[in-house]
């Protein structure tokens, strides 16, 4: 993660009309779940976003409007960044399934717009648990 100096943290649109985004956050701030591989001690710049709605098509305008402004602006690469997938996007969890267009998101996030991707960021101890049990697929 060296090399990485922006974080994207893309979020359903759906989920977040009753999500706050907080535990992603606090996730990211502590370094725990798909943020554990990050150094504390590395100031990293993070932006959170929704995916823009179903299909998620807007993911697409609106990452790449952020690949131009931050060239412009701020004279970071494209390999700088990378994009993390929350959680309700990526799997089973408290609000819904994952996410249906799921593939079609990765392919214009890596396919089109050749950005670093990850999948998932809060990981619930009690999702955890589901998907030990089968409840949870995914
Ligand atoms: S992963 Fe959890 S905290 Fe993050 S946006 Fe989705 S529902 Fe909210
Ligand atoms: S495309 Fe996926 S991530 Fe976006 S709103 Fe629809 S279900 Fe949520």
């Amino acid at each position: 993660m060296e090399e990485k100096s922006y974080l994207v943290i893309v979020q359903c649109d759906i989920v977040m009309e009753r999500c706050s985004g907080f535990l992603c956050e606090h996730a990211f701030n502590t370094r725990t779940g798909a943020f554990s591989d990050y150094s504390s001690k590395k100031p990293y710049r993070t932006i959170y976003m929704t995916c823009g709605g179903c299909c998620g098509r807007a993911v697409h305008r609106k990452l790449n409007d952020l690949i131009r402004m931050i060239k412009k602006v701020e004279k970071v690469k494209k390999d700088q960044i990378v994009v993390h997938l929350a959680s309700c996007i990526t799997r089973d969890n408290y609000h819904a399934s994952p996410c249906p267009h799921l593939e079609y998101l990765k392919g214009l996030i890596e396919g089109k717009l050749s950005l670093d991707l990850k999948e998932d960021t809060y990981i619930s101890k009690k999702s955890t648990k589901l998907r030990e049990k089968g409840i949870y697929r995914k």
